[in-house]
């Protein structure tokens, strides 16, 4: 089998409403889906949102390293996943989310030749999978109403956004906190918006309430900061910007920074990494979270393979596609009050509707 043709689309989804968090505000996801062709008919797909806060990468430049990628792998076999990606890592070491997008499109291909799904070649079996919902940063009031609408609508996680001003901070889990009392778990997020001192006091301050962990509370190059923190706090801190991969994942445990992991796809470049970083987190018994940028149902459901073939993935956090104003994809997860339902067709499960990709601007790499 031979990789023919490559399609890179430049993906832009308008969000219903501003999501703002302590690095920036998005009002459109604008993100870049590949699809690869094999010369036997069979094709994957795959997405990338690059958050470049966070990885550096935007839709431009993902486009751009994409049509190098997509050159490279013309003519190549599709699964030959470990050389391919190992090769991509050595080139473009630090473009992860647009490696990611073409990762997971191969996974997608070797699925569909092994005619199961991705989380059953991995290994996995269905399992129960309830993902959180996420409340951006917003004044108290607006933030206890999002919390009441998630409640309502089943979820019984939610996520709520802050890292700015501690006493602003402190508002808005209250008020959150008010109206999810029963049963409702929280996690919290400060996207590196804090400084150590401010971490600790707020933490504290908060640790009678139902948090599951906090998320990068100081900013990702603080390790000191955070493992400062981590010795004065009762709430489990879970690393994210500052874990991308399985080297980040030895420093950040040898160093004793953090208690969990936030895995994403678009910071480990794609399953072949993150499979290794679930695993030697398990190894290392330092329980993960799957989390994701501002992917659509495609990236989603990729993630939620993942998630459903590695049981140590404890906390699901897959939501990004509720703020999107329109929803792409055919097939894939579906969600029942706050529980994914991940799908049993080959491969990812996905496709993308033909109406939606032909409107897009699209970049076709092909054998001449
Ligand atoms: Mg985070």
């Amino acid at each position: 089998m031979r990789i023919k043709k490559v399609i890179i689309y430049q993906v832009n989804i308008p969000l219903k409403f501003p999501f703002k968090i302590a690095l920036g505000t998005t009002t459109v996801a604008e993100n870049m889906f590949v699809k690869i062709e094999t010369d036997q008919g069979i094709y994957g797909w795959g997405e990338g949102s690059p958050y470049s806060p966070v990885v550096g990468e935007t839709q431009k430049s993902c486009i751009t390293v994409a049509r190098d990628i997509a050159k490279f792998l013309l003519g190549k076999d599709p699964l030959n996943i470990k050389q391919i990606v190992t090769s991509l890592e050595r080139i473009f070491p630090f473009n992860p989310t647009t490696r990611s997008a073409f990762d997971m499109a191969l996974y997608d291909i070797l699925a569909k030749v092994a005619d199961l799904p991705l989380y059953r070649l991995l290994g996995g079996q269905e399992r129960e999978l309830f993902t959180d919902y996420t409340i951006g940063l917003e004044t108290p009031e607006e933030m206890a109403e999002k919390a009441e609408w998630a409640v309502s609508e089943g979820f019984s996680i939610i996520k709520i956004k802050l890292g700015t001003n501690i006493d602003v901070d402190m508002q808005r889990i209250r008020s959150v906190y008010n109206v999810t009392r029963d049963g409702i778990l929280l996690r919290i997020d400060a996207n590196q918006g804090w400084e150590k001192a401010e971490a600790v006091k707020f933490l504290k301050a908060v640790e009678n309430m139902p948090i599951q962990f906090c998320e990068q509370p100081v900013p990702a190059r603080d390790l000191a900061g955070m493992r400062y923190v981590r010795s004065k706090v009762l709430i489990p801190l879970m690393a994210d910007e500052a874990l991308f991969n399985t080297r980040d994942a030895l420093t950040l445990f040898f160093n004793e920074i953090c208690d969990y992991f936030n895995i994403k796809l678009a910071k480990t470049g794609g399953f072949t990494e993150a499979i290794k970083l679930v695993s030697l987190a398990e190894t290392l018994n330092v329980p993960c979270m799957i989390g994701c940028m501002n992917e659509t149902r495609l990236g989603l459901t990729a993630a939620a393979h993942l998630a459903m073939a590695f049981p140590f993935i404890r906390f699901i956090d897959l939501d990004s596609a509720f703020m999107h104003s329109t929803d792409p994809i055919l097939g894939g997860i579906m969600y029942v009050k706050g529980r994914m339902l991940v799908p049993d067709n080959p491969g990812l499960g996905v496709d993308v509707d033909p109406e939606f990709v032909d409107k897009l601007e699209q970049v076709e790499v092909k054998e001449v």
